[in-house]
């Protein structure tokens, strides 16, 4: 049997009846690691000693007739913008490149407390920035499926990680798309849930306003497990939301009533790929095989979705990375300056990479006196025009499905020098985080030259229980999540 070949939730029922041990399931996957690791270079930093020694406490725990709890023996990956106390927190910058959190971050505590094993921290691009994983200061993770192409960003390290079996599951965060896009590239089930369902306590700030963490897993049930386990209200994030977590996990076989599916016309347009408009529209053709309804609908304003990201997600980003001067923590100057201005500038110059600079400059710009007004208010309004779009269409469907991206992954250098040209492969994930609601990545085919294709739904603020649902019928009724990259 290949341990690591199975899903997190094969791999718990395995241990639980003792069939298998959690010593076992680490040695193997560590195995899986240093085999793939070289070609695909998901991880920033490996901990098999403390892998080894959780999955000792569990198997004791399990030899002895104790409890165990709902991730048990199940190693999971962490990106590396969440804090792990003892354990290295870069952010895949120069500026974290030594810092070692105190604390753990909520999600992380509430993984270790249900018996999740943690394997490492996943590559991403420098700050959560990106869509390709090219902006790490420290290395490109590449694509399992072909490694001359990208994972996606800024979780590709993640992504990676769950496509090669170098990991069962693993958390990300997911400001634009950074869960939903790499997933989607790497053939992934990708879980971004409401703002405020998951607390944001220990992750790395950078759009405040925007930032969600959640879930990458190889299945819709393991999302379902993974969520359970973070989901829930903590005091100490007040964006934290205090409602009630449904059980995600009893009724995930069963969509109740008719289901009203939204297809918008905007995310079918200009820019879209034909290999992933076939590929949606399939997947779509399968839901009305099982009795679903198809809605065409309008969501006018998101075509301002991306201008109105760009402008609000650097605004909050220069106001959250003021913190790195390198005097409270971060990377210090080896060089001495004069005076506090001209040591904040060399700091700065040397420990953060060109996108991250860019847009400190972007931010710093649309919050300016004079400028604020035409930017970041103008931005605000129009954000609240998005919400109202998406309220409309929520009056009228259960959920939306879109393609998660306009393309499969591109090549590792392909946008690298157009910035812009990058920033348009969010344009289907970032309205979900603009109206702060639930969306799920989901694998809906293959290209002709073997790259994976997702689709993406998104529900009504906390109803992560029917995207899940909706999402397993048509995991059901396909087998694209079972696919495999013939890696070594
Ligand atoms: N790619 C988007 C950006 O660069 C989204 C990133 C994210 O979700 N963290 O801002």
């Amino acid at each position: 049997m290949i341990l690591h070949e199975l899903s997190a939730n094969n791999i718990k029922e395995k241990l639980i009846k003792r069939e298998i041990s959690a010593q076992e399931v680490v040695e193997d996957l560590f195995e899986k690691i240093y085999l793939n690791e070289p070609s695909v270079k998901a991880y920033l930093c490996l901990d098999k000693e403390g892998a080894l020694l959780k999955a000792r406490e569990i198997d004791e725990k399990l030899s002895s007739g104790a409890k165990v709890g709902l991730l048990a023996g199940i190693p999971v990956a962490i990106k590396d913008n969440i804090c792990t106390s003892g354990i290295k927190t870069t952010c895949a910058s120069r500026m974290l490149e030594n810092f070692v959190p105190p604390y753990d971050a909520f999600v992380v505590k509430r993984i270790k407390e249900e018996d999740a094993i943690i394997i490492g921290k996943t590559n991403l691009d420098e700050f959560a920035m990106g869509s390709s994983n090219e902006n790490s200061a420290f290395h490109v993770t590449r694509n399992p499926w072909n490694t001359d192409y990208i994972p996606g960003g800024s979780g590709g390290g993640s992504a990676a990680a769950v496509t090669a079996d170098m990991a069962f599951m693993a958390l990300g965060s997911d400001t634009g798309g950074s869960i939903r896009q790499p997933s989607a590239f790497c053939g992934n089930v990708g879980c971004k849930p409401t703002y405020g369902r998951v607390s944001r306590y220990g992750l790395v700030a950078f759009a405040s306003s925007l930032d969600q963490i959640g879930s990458i897993t190889k299945n819709v049930y393991d999302a379902a497990l993974l969520l359970q386990v973070v989901s829930g209200y903590d005091g100490y994030d007040s964006t934290s939301a205090n409602i009630g977590v449904p059980d995600y996990i009893s009724g995930i076989n069963s969509v109740s009533g008719n289901l009203r599916i939204g297809v918008p016309r905007e995310f079918f347009g200009d820019g879209l790929n034909t290999e992933v408009a076939n590929a949606v529209t399939n997947a779509l053709e399968i839901y009305k095989k099982n009795g679903a309804e198809l809605v065409d609908l309008s969501l006018p304003h998101c075509g301002y979705a991306v201008a109105t990201y760009y402008i609000i997600a650097t605004a909050e980003a220069s106001s959250n990375l003021a913190r790195y001067d390198g005097v409270r923590y971060g990377h210090r100057s080896q060089l001495s300056e004069d005076n506090i201005i001209d040591m904040y500038c060399r700091v700065r110059a040397e420990g953060f990479g060109s996108e991250v600079k860019r847009r400190i400059l972007l931010g710093n710009y649309v919050l300016s006196a004079g400028f604020y007004d035409a930017y970041y208010l103008k931005a605000s309004k129009v954000r609240s025009l998005i919400k109202g779009d998406f309220e409309d269409a929520f009056n009228k469907v259960d959920c939306i499905i879109s393609p998660t991206c306009p393309s499969p992954a591109f090549k590792i250098g392909e946008k690298i020098t157009d910035p812009l040209e990058m920033y348009l492969s969010d344009i289907y994930t970032i309205p979900a985080n603009l109206v702060g609601i639930p969306g799920i990545s989901i694998p809906c085919g293959f290209t002709t030259t073997g790259l994976p294709i997702g689709m993406q739904i998104m529900g009504k603020h906390f109803e992560e229980e029917k995207i899940l649902k909706v999402a397993k019928l048509f995991e059901n009724e396909t087998d694209f999540h079972l696919k495999k990259p013939e890696l070594i």
